[in-house]
């Protein structure tokens, strides 16, 4: 028979393996949740290209990103004309109030527009740099639209790709399209960037969204596995 003492001690007891055993499962739950956070998930990103302040065009990627209840929409440049209009065209992309990641064109100025994204909570300038969400990871690289060669990119997109871990899906968005695929050409002729072109073929993102070429909008290509897409100024859908 337990003296009171000896009961004490093993209501004590039985107490602590209460709490071991509730904060074992706590734990449990909380390593599911950050695993379930880090896993592969499924991603809906409404892409669009070049809409140059058409009223049309943004309410046609308002829509779509309600109807399709897209988690990220992503601009790849060329908003204004020539950089008019630019805080009135955020403004409505904030009202999208759905995340959306943005690079400049040729027709925005990379500082402007860092400045005036920083002012709006549903826009993330995201030129030079990288987003993550899960293992889902963007790089960014805005501006340019004419040149072959970005000696500006080449020696910045090893820092990039430092962010990217083994098993991410990585989404490469840009201005100009890479070189010598189905969204560079003009009149036969392939007109776009061979530093991205051997970024991709080295690093091979998962997707590249690229704009610039109002002649190849809503044209995609394959470069091994890349999936390379202009997504267009009536906005393209894409599944991750
Ligand atoms: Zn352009």
């Amino acid at each position: 028979m337990l003296s009171p003492r000896g009961c004490l001690t093993q209501c004590k007891s039985f107490q602590l393996a209460g709490w071991q055993r509730h904060i074992r499962d706590r734990a449990g739950i909380f390593i599911r949740f950050i695993k379930a956070s880090f896993r592969s998930k499924h991603m809906k990103i409404l892409a669009f290209a070049d809409i140059h302040t058409s009223a049309t065009a943004i309410k046609n990627i308002k829509d779509k990103a309600i109807a399709h209840d897209v988690d990220y929409i992503v601009c790849v440049g060329d908003f204004t004309i020539f950089g008019s209009g630019l805080l009135g065209m955020l403004k409505k992309f904030n009202e999208f109030e759905k995340l959306c990641l943005i690079v400049h064109g040729n027709h925005e100025e990379e500082r402007k527009l860092r400045t005036a994204c920083s002012q709006f909570r549903n826009l993330r300038y995201i030129h030079a740099t990288t987003y993550r969400d899960g293992n889902c990871v963007f790089i960014g690289w805005g501006g340019g639209g004419f040149s072959f060669f970005d000696k500006a990119f080449e020696a910045h997109s090893t820092h990039l790709v430092r962010q990217v871990k083994p098993g991410d899906t990585v989404v490469f968005v840009t201005h100009q399209p890479p070189y010598n695929t189905k969204v560079d050409q003009i009149m036969g002729q392939p007109v776009g960037n061979k530093s991205f072109r051997k970024f991709i073929d080295k690093e091979k993102p998962a997707l590249v969204l690229c704009g610039h070429l109002h002649e190849n909008f809503n044209k995609e290509d394959m470069v091994g596995p890349t999936r390379i897409i202009n997504p267009g100024k009536t906005g393209t859908l894409i599944d991750l």
